[in-house]
């Protein structure tokens, strides 16, 4: 049974999108009473926050300033779907801060996997903006702490939410210590991750037709990705963890199941074990359907701690 360490923190609730957002408090609820409830014993650490300076590893003075300084009252839209409110920037400095405290954990071998659950989701913020629900990018602040901090030349992110990660692509794709594997739903939001889209030799794209189910998923990964993801030989495998490619979720049309995530996540540790001496971050990213989040992160957390999802870690 792998070693787990679970990062949150209260303020991730307070960051308030509004009425009716999909992006909502209550995502993050369901995920954290799921997982607790399957597995009691996990430790969970209040996430601290990130330094400015982590922070401007990827990201630049003027997005800071417009994440950290909301308006008093009330919200924002720095566009149509993203939203900033007073307790916007508590949230997102915790939410980056998750990863970073996690990477140090893995680093240290104070843990062999931590499994960040927080909000907002960070993986289509780009250098100088936020947009997509996304204010900070989290993977992409704990990856740059793990090439800095720890001097790591290979970093491997794993990328299955139903969206692009068009931001952690952008920020990395002239960086060859860091690898970006992605599949996602063609067509749809943020509009790319095209195959065609290679980085400096350090980005594979899988765009999937609307309606993919768990076989091309798993034929995609078992048979472009994963094999590039043990090529690279990674010293440290982050996650961008969106289950929003579930059959139920309203945001996109995969017909994934949780089971899918729980395989996908299982073959991640197996490649883990190989170059990382098993270490993995994984940070939520979206997810709409409360049930099937709950469900997909219930899978997930399995798989991390090598359990039966529905059996407790000790
Ligand atoms: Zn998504």
């Amino acid at each position: 049974m792998a070693r787990l360490l679970g990062y949150t923190h209260p303020a991730c609730l307070d960051h308030d999108t509004g009425l009716e957002h999909p992006e909502c408090a209550d995502r993050l609820g369901s995920v954290l009473e799921a997982v607790h409830d399957a597995f009691p014993g996990i430790e969970w650490i209040e996430a601290p926050r990130a330094t400015r300076g982590q922070l401007l590893r990827v990201h630049d003075e003027r997005l800071l300033a417009t994440v950290l300084s909301p308006p008093p009252h009330g919200t924002l839209h720095l566009d149509p779907d993203t939203v900033v409110s007073p307790g916007s920037p508590e949230a997102a400095l915790r939410a980056a801060g998750a990863g970073v405290a996690a990477v140090d954990a893995v680093m240290h071998g104070e843990t062999d996997v931590a499994f960040c659950a927080v909000r907002p989701p960070g993986h289509h913020a780009t250098v100088d903006a936020a947009m997509g629900f996304c204010l900070f990018n989290n993977i992409a602040v704990s990856a740059a702490h793990a090439l800095d901090r720890f001097g790591l030349g290979r970093v491997a992110i794993i990328d299955f939410d139903v969206h692009h990660g068009n931001g952690t692509q952008a920020i990395f794709e002239h960086d060859p210590r860091v690898l970006y594997l992605s599949t996602h739903q063609a067509g749809i939001y943020p509009w790319s991750g095209a195959g065609n889209e290679r980085g400096a030799g350090n980005v594979v794209n899988m765009p999937l037709p609307a309606g993919a189910g768990g076989g091309a998923f798993r034929q995609a990964w078992r048979e472009e990705l994963l094999p590039a993801l043990r090529s690279f030989e990674p010293q440290l495998v982050l996650v961008s963890a969106g289950f929003d490619g579930d059959r139920r979720d309203p945001m996109a049309q995969f017909d994934l199941e949780p089971a899918d995530f729980g395989w996908l996540t299982g073959e991640l540790m197996r490649e883990a074990a190989h170059h990382a001496q098993g270490r993995i971050v994984s940070m939520l990213e979206g997810g709409y359907h409360l049930g099937a989040l709950a469900e997909g992160a219930v899978a997930h957390v399995a798989a991390l701690l090598e359990a039966d999802a529905g059996t407790g870690p000790r």
